[in-house]
């Protein structure tokens, strides 16, 4: 009686979840095909991230032989994008999800660091200490108990600064500042005496032009330059201290993911840390276009932010963190270890990286 109720359950689950989630408890061996779902934060057709969610599915698809087909849906085609993280935790309805940590601060403070906080790391050192170091192992141990394992999957490099309707010559010129600029960068901001807002993607360039706001962050040239930002303020700065380097993540239900042989395991991940490489690779190619379209095309005037403000605004940044890290314990511990790891991987950049990019200029 109780197997022919469970049975019935997981025929009726199935229908929703696709086979895949369900059926490892039970029947692992007898089920050789799973078809899942995948919700992601972005807009349907974004550039670069929902394309590299789209080429994530074919790979799997390809490499499992069709044993493992993914759906994939943009924000708010099954989900809104916001409830990506709730949803895959929940794993009932789909098992799979792409965003960023530091969308989900709300419910975990330490989040942002698993994507990028301000004057951190860029995505070189982001994946040395994913892959290399112990980000990925503290960042699985961050994300447990909400059933799900992460996976770095993309990342923008650094970012622009954004744009603005005014010069800023100095600390002065942010003051009254009404900035769209998310997150711990946003309230460094504040500290620096600007007003920050929260707008979505799709908000900001009206609330621009409108001057609505003053100023606005987005990603890079080519994502800018796609949203028209040039026609809706003057001054282009750089560079992107408040995400230097953002990793996008991969999200599997834990269950679901346990639900999986080995093989079809190992095929998520490589696929996973392809599209790590392929998005990082397209973001650094499409970006060196459009910045030639930017200047060339329509003469947009690129600014180096002043040092004494990237100076000042680094200093708010420690304390921000600081700030944080007194609130909540995750946040203190992940820090830790960040911080760590970031200050080797500095003394190693100086003499590296840095040295190298400083030799092309003598
Ligand atoms: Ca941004």
């Amino acid at each position: 009686m109780r197997r022919r109720k469970f049975m019935k359950n997981l025929a009726g689950a199935g229908a929703i979840a696709g086979a895949g989630s369900l059926a490892a408890a039970a029947t692992t061996k007898e089920t050789d095909r799973f078809s899942w779902k995948l919700v992601t934060t972005w807009p349907p057709n974004f550039p670069v991230f929902q394309e590299g969610v789209n080429r994530f599915a074919r790979e799997v698809k390809t490499m499992s032989g069709g044993r493992l087909s993914i759906q994939v849906f943009a924000g708010g085609e099954l989900v809104p994008p916001m409830q990506t993280f709730d949803a895959v935790s929940q794993g009932t309805t789909v098992q799979l999800g792409h965003g960023a940590a530091y969308y989900w601060s709300g419910k975990i403070p330490a989040a942002p660091f698993f994507t990028a906080v301000p004057f951190g790391m860029n995505a070189q050192g982001m994946n040395a200490w994913f892959y290399g170091g112990d980000g990925l192992k503290l960042w699985r141990e961050v994300y447990a108990p909400y059933q799900l394992m992460p996976f770095p999957m993309g990342n923008t490099g650094v970012q622009m600064g954004g744009w603005f309707n005014r010069k800023i010559n100095s600390l002065m010129n942010l003051k009254g500042l009404k900035m769209r600029i998310p997150g711990l960068g946003g309230k460094v901001m504040a500290k620096a005496g600007v007003n920050p807002v929260l707008l979505a993607g799709g908000e900001i360039y009206t609330a621009l032009e409108r001057k609505t706001i003053d100023a606005t962050e987005w990603v890079g040239p080519y994502h800018d330059l796609r949203l028209g930002l040039y026609r809706a303020a003057k001054y282009y700065y750089y560079p992107g201290w408040h995400e230097p380097g953002p990793t996008l993540e991969l999200i599997v239900n834990l269950k679901a993911w346990q639900s999986l042989p080995q093989d079809l395991q190992l095929i998520i991940e490589t696929a996973a840390a392809s599209s790590n490489i392929w998005m990082l690779s397209e973001f650094e190619a499409k970006n060196l276009q459009a910045l030639r379209i930017l200047r060339n095309k329509y003469q947009v005037k690129l600014h180096e932010f002043p040092a004494d403000v990237i100076r000042h605004l680094h200093k708010l940044s420690n304390k921000v963190l600081d700030e944080e890290a007194a609130k909540d314990k995750t946040f203190m511990k992940v820090y830790t270890a960040y911080e760590t790891f970031r200050a080797d991987n500095d003394a190693w950049n100086a003499l590296s990286e840095a040295a190298y990019a400083k030799a092309l200029k003598l």
